[in-house]
């Protein structure tokens, strides 16, 4: 496995498939566009971008994105059947992800077949695909719930067959990162293969377990721009990258400046807006309130920053408000042409927590420059 910064770790952002299969969510064709086109330009590798076996709509866009092309790999999602993966074929994508239920509750309650019937129906599928010299990653669906033997039988068939990858699923976001990291090792020391994960954020573990995943050996990962995805969402995009750029040392050399800017675009397209307080690329997560902290980053903004805002396309905010402190008060009202002792400070910050109380905000600029005004 190796050193994780001597891996090869590529992204597989799964917005325009997965993204949109969140219930209520429809892009435009110029919309898929211009995400596929910003998710190419800052560097990441691959793009699920469709269900081709939806119909002639949904191919003829993997169609018009297969003709932008992009340097990134155009994956789409497939059942195991031919008619899935023709209608692939047909819209001019090389590679393909072959989904297959894994687990013994879907094979039962959703398949009510067995899990002969699985392993035929893949044989079957992976033989077509590879006859049609196709990239293919054989996707597991509720892995996490599936026996890990089952699954290592399932993946030496795949790999005997010719599949490029296996992707781990943990359809219901059900996972803990320990587990996730256990599981993908089990399955990664039985069959040399590759192997994707693909988290969702039901238990709020979809980065964790993407994370840990890749720490276990995967070298595919799964992402959404904002968390897009099924339910409560599938691991960000940007908290997958800055993650294992600053908590794991890895950088992709993604460019992350344009993280805000392709954020906002995805929110405004899905109609689900970024709240203020999103990881990473929500608006305010670099708003400083608190005495200590405001005053920390005045100081050195490395003080109570873990990297710097600049580096997602945010800027850094100083709110001064009821928790505010003396040090950050005087600071801004030099910006706005007031000085201030520490003595008018104190006295001010008196009413600027009052106000503040009052009103359950932070308090604005003209705000602050009509209370200097009175004093
Ligand atoms: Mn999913």
């Amino acid at each position: 496995m190796g050193e994780l910064k001597d891996r090869n770790i590529i992204i597989d952002d799964t917005t325009l498939r997965d993204g949109e299969q969140t219930a209520g969510v429809v892009f435009s064709l110029e919309e898929k566009i211009r995400i596929a086109r910003m998710l190419d330009q800052i560097g990441v590798g691959e793009l699920e971008c469709g269900i081709p076996a939806m119909g002639a709509e949904e191919q003829a866009a993997v169609r018009a994105l297969v003709d932008l092309g992009l340097k990134a790999r155009l994956i789409t999602w497939n059942r195991a059947t031919i008619s899935d993966i023709q209608a692939s074929i047909d819209s001019g994508v090389k590679a393909v992800d072959i989904s297959l239920s894994v687990s013994d509750i879907h094979i039962k309650n959703k398949l009510r077949k067995s899990r002969s019937w699985v392993k035929e129906q893949l044989k079957v599928a992976l033989d077509f695909a590879k006859k049609h010299d196709l990239y293919v990653s054989v996707g597991g669906e509720d892995s996490s719930r599936a026996d890990l033997d089952f699954m290592v039988e399932l993946m030496t068939i795949a790999k005997d067959l010719g599949a490029d990858r296996f992707r781990y699923c943990d359809t219901l976001g059900i996972l803990e990162p320990f587990t996730t990291y256990e599981n993908v090792r089990y399955l990664l020391e039985r069959v040399p293969m590759e192997i994707e994960v693909h988290t969702h954020d039901d238990l709020g573990m979809a980065t964790a377990n993407a994370i840990a995943g890749i720490k276990a050996g995967a070298n595919f990962v799964n992402t959404t721009v904002n968390g897009l995805g099924e339910r409560a969402g599938n691991a960000a995009l940007e908290e997958v990258v800055m993650a294992l750029k600053h908590a794991c040392g890895h950088d992709l050399g993604i460019d992350t400046r344009r993280f805000v800017e392709i954020s906002k675009f995805v929110g405004q397209a899905s109609s689900r807006p970024v709240p203020e307080w999103k990881s990473v690329v929500g608006e305010r997560v670099f708003s400083h309130e608190s005495g200590l902290h405001a005053d920390g980053v005045i100081k050195n903004p490395s003080n109570y920053e873990g990297f710097d805002p600049a580096e997602v396309g945010l800027t850094r905010h100083l709110v001064l408000g009821k928790h505010s402190g003396s040090h950050a008060l005087i600071h801004r009202l030099k910006r706005l042409g007031y000085e201030l002792n520490r003595l008018e400070a104190n006295d001010l910050m008196d009413r600027v927590r009052s106000i503040s109380q009052r009103n359950k905000r932070a308090l604005t600029d003209p705000e602050l420059m009509t209370l200097c005004r009175s004093i």
